[in-house]
């Protein structure tokens, strides 16, 4: 969590209804689902576009969102069309009923080629997304992975919010313009949180669609896993929010979770101050040689639930491989653990 000075929330006491929708620029609404986590909903983006409609993002592929997405288009929609789904990023709560609306509505998916493969991966134990790799690497960084739960282990819990995939896509790149309602829409590629994030920026409308990446009160998670066990995210991370600064001062963002917000450069600001306090507390605690695991509760004050370990380790992984990265730290390796000390 960070301060969230300078930013503000236009509707500030308004949210759509479930199953209903909430115009927040000519032609853009709002849609809201549950997500059965702590974080307990995502917000997606349904584009009036000529007869029909584009839709951005499509929700945790379970019944209960494939209800309240049968009631959107038989109710506000209007039957009318869907013409395109949009993933931003192939995590489940995302990509989770793509497949589904697809079937249901005939419209061709559009991702970033790493997301799409990445997604068809993760739900089949593929390129480095199962646990054993994941579970390898996490010991590496000092985990007792003899205390992960045998449900983690053996489950895929990816699968659980995706139940199928498209098995064809339209390739987004950086750059790319589409074209939805007579507005131009530019591609945005971001890093980090994903492998190739897709954020939509339409100048015309004053609107970025910015996904994971930029969250208006909590920060996106940035991590490390198993299949790139070098990778520096982080730095991707954050040199790729770059890529928003030409927007507009006052334009509106449209993020994933949350509410709808004004002040996207004041947040982008807050985002890397966080970051760059976070690596001033976990060089400090650099003092002596510390394995990823020993170093957490520098990043996370509270008890740390089996679903949120995971996601702590790799948050934990990319801001120690941001400071090798810097010169900041070295890596040893000793008795199969790996240790950062100030350099
Ligand atoms: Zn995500």
């Amino acid at each position: 969590m960070t301060a969230t000075t300078g930013v503000r929330y236009p509707f500030a006491s308004s949210l759509p209804a479930p199953g209903g929708m909430l115009e927040v620029a000519p032609g853009v609404h709002w849609v809201r689902m549950p997500l059965p986590f702590a974080l307990d909903h995502i917000n997606l983006w349904v584009i009036e576009d000529g007869d029909g409609w584009t839709i951005v993002d499509t929700g945790y592929g379970v019944e209960a969102t494939q209800e309240l997405w049968t009631r959107l288009l038989a109710g506000p929609m209007g039957d009318r069309p869907v013409k395109r789904i949009v993933v931003t990023h192939y995590h489940p709560d995302h990509v989770g009923c793509a497949a589904w609306l697809a079937g249901r509505t005939g419209a061709p998916v559009w991702m970033t080629t790493s997301e799409f493969l990445s997604a068809h991966a993760a739900r089949d134990d593929a390129a480095g997304f199962d646990r054993a790799t994941g579970i390898d690497f996490f010991g590496r960084n000092g985990l007792d992975t003899s205390t992960i739960p045998e449900k983690v282990r053996l489950g895929n819990a990816y699968r659980r919010g995706v139940p199928e995939l498209p098995r064809t896509y339209r390739r987004m790149m950086h750059g790319d313009e589409l074209v939805i309602g007579g507005h131009a829409w530019e591609v945005i590629t971001v890093f980090g949180h994903a492998p190739e994030h897709a954020a939509l920026h339409c100048q015309s409308l004053g609107l970025l669609i910015s996904g994971d990446q930029v969250l208006p009160r909590i920060t996106s998670n940035v991590g490390v896993w198993g299949n790139q066990p070098d990778a520096n995210p982080l730095a991707l991370f954050l040199d790729s929010l770059a890529r928003f600064e030409p927007c507009d001062e006052g334009i509106r963002v449209l993020p994933s979770h949350d509410r709808v917000f004004e002040g996207l450069h004041p947040r982008l600001a807050q985002l890397r101050a966080h970051h760059a306090e976070r690596l001033i507390a976990l060089l400090a605690a650099c003092d002596r040689p510390v394995s990823a695991f020993e170093i957490l509760p520098v990043l996370f004050k509270r008890a740390l639930d089996e679903h949120q370990m995971g996601f702590a380790m790799g948050e934990a992984i990319a801001h120690l491989h941001y400071l090798l990265a810097e010169g900041r730290v070295t890596r040893e390796e000793s008795g199969g653990v790996r240790r950062f000390v100030r350099a």
